[in-house]
């Protein structure tokens, strides 16, 4: 660890919704930051205008709001602002000119058609065509035009873009701290844009000023990014920043549930579940997202499953609270393969987390639930009904599922419970139940069940007899918990008044 204080970045482009990925390459970030008293910064790269999405902003960070993960430094706050690489376009240029003045960057004038003329030329030989160390000079720059020509085309407004000139036949090899010395050979890689004519820097460029200028110490990022790290460490060495240059960490995939690749963002849907943290609607497809937010997930479960996805804690354990997470926490516990997720495992961490919840608590996650219903039901009840169905449940909207009987009279009866239990006497025997019932003074579920049980003995009917059209009558067919905890919560009068409406109503249907 270097003697400076931490500082890391999570620095997503607003090119669309936060995949969970990316709220893990946060989380990782936060953890890391946390752990040594650090500072956490959100850095919106912004550089790419024809990806930009309106709206892609605003839900980055509400998704990392919803989550919990508090950035110290972002749009708006703090002091290396701006924090939106769009408002930084002034800074870029100079370390442009600089780079193409110390002749490691040189600008190019091939237009995308020439260039995709000759990328086709070179397929149709069986090759790939990229641009660099051996295709440079044949090409349009500044390496093979005049500087005269240079001059012309730069003053008359011509098109351009700087592209880094990849030294030959080097080795970069740098520490990752997740996969250990990684070596690149230049020979392989190409000459990448780092600055256009619209004045704007590309990500590369871009992302090595900034991460300089704004001190990070490290940078945690998806594996995706392991490429780009030879280009980013010539350019510390080049711009004179190696010194201060940060550590590097490339976190792995997370992998499909099943078959082969990384989750993408239509595995969601073709497999039925989240894949973005809240629901994302894009205005111009017209396509709808799910998000773990909506489908009933709790933030604590999301980041949970999102920290043991590439982190091993080295122990059995896997409840982890975001304080816990923030000081057990460490780089080096980070697998280097990629991680399978899986969406059963997500469930049961939501049902951990919903289960740690008391029932006040899910009242309150449960009412929105029951005002679009359209019910209306005493906190009394409710605290009672909750208390009654939560060991069933995994997610606030199992609730309903599991207690929509309690809130109102059932509008129909099952039928193959009809026709398996209904019989000639039934109607006779719960008119009884009824008058049995009326009769109670302690309407409490335990003495209903012995007053009952007595007098069926009495009577020597079997249980099944009763219980059954009972159960019936009250919800409306074979479901619910124990019969006399229903009628205990339904209450003395609703009881009664099922019963009755209940034998009206199946002696109509005819079957
Ligand atoms: N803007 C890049 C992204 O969207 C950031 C990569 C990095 O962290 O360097 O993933």
């Amino acid at each position: 660890m270097t003697n400076r204080k931490v500082r890391v970045r999570f620095a997503p482009s607003p090119t669309g919704p936060l995949h969970m990925g990316g709220v893990r390459t946060a989380l990782f970030n936060y953890l890391f930051a946390k752990k040594y008293n650090g500072d956490f910064i959100l850095r919106i790269e912004d550089t790419d205008q024809n990806r930009f999405v309106p709206g892609a902003e605003e839900y980055i960070i509400e998704s990392l709001k919803w989550c919990g993960l508090q950035f110290s430094e972002g749009p708006g706050n703090g002091k290396y602002g701006p924090y939106r690489q769009s408002e930084r376009k002034e800074i870029y240029k100079k370390y442009a000119d600089y780079l193409i003045d110390s002749g490691m960057a040189y600008f190019a004038f091939d237009t995308p058609e020439q260039l995709d003329e000759i990328r086709i030329e070179a397929e149709k030989k069986g090759q790939v065509f990229s641009y660099g160390i051996l295709t440079r000079n044949n090409l349009q720059n500044s390496l093979t035009l005049s500087k005269t020509e240079v001059d012309r085309k730069l003053n008359s407004g011509e098109s351009f873009v700087i592209r880094f000139k990849m030294p030959e036949d080097t080795l970069v090899t740098e520490n990752d701290i997740i996969r250990g010395e990684v070596t690149f050979s230049t020979s392989v890689l190409d000459d990448k844009v780092i600055f256009k004519s619209d004045g704007m820097p590309t990500y590369h460029l871009a992302n090595v000023v900034d991460d300089h200028l704004m001190e990070i110490t490290h940078v945690i990022r998806g594996e995706e990014w392991l490429s780009s790290m030879p280009l980013h460490v010539l350019l510390y060495r080049t711009l004179g920043w190696e010194k201060t240059k940060p550590q590097f960490a490339h976190l792995p995939l997370i992998l499909k549930p099943t078959g082969k690749g990384k989750l993408s963002k239509r595995d969601g849907d073709k497999m039925g579940f989240p894949v973005f943290p809240v629901r994302w609607a894009d205005t111009e497809t017209n396509e709808v997202f799910r998000g773990y937010r909506e489908d009933g997930y709790f933030p604590e479960a999301f980041i949970n499953l999102l920290a043991l996805l590439g982190w091993n804690p080295g122990t059995e354990q896997e409840f982890f609270s975001l304080e816990e997470l923030s000081e057990i926490f460490s780089l080096e516990r980070v697998v280097k393969s990629g991680s399978r997720f899986d969406p059963e495992k997500a469930k049961w961490f939501n049902r951990h987390y919903f289960q740690q919840k008391d029932v006040t608590e899910l009242a309150e996650l449960f009412k929105p639930v029951l005002i679009e219903k359209g019910i209306s039901v005493s906190n009394e009840m409710l605290l009672k009904v909750i208390a009654e169905v939560k060991e069933r449940c995994g997610f606030t909207t199992d609730l309903w599922e599991h207690s929509y009987f309690f809130f109102s009279m059932p509008s129909e009866y099952d039928i193959k419970t009809i026709k398996k239990h209904w019989k000639e006497d039934t109607s006779e025997k719960l008119l009884a139940i009824s008058k049995l019932f009326e009769n109670i003074e302690n309407w409490k579920a335990q003495q209903i069940k012995e007053t009952f049980s007595d007098f069926l003995n009495t009577k020597e009917w079997a249980f099944g007899t009763v219980m059954n059209p009972l159960r019936l009558c009250l919800v409306g067919g074979n479901v619910g918990p124990d019969l006399f905890v229903i009628c205990d919560i339904l209450g003395k009068d609703t009881t009664l008044t099922r019963i009755k409406s209940g034998i009206e109503k199946i002696e109509q249907i005819t079957i």
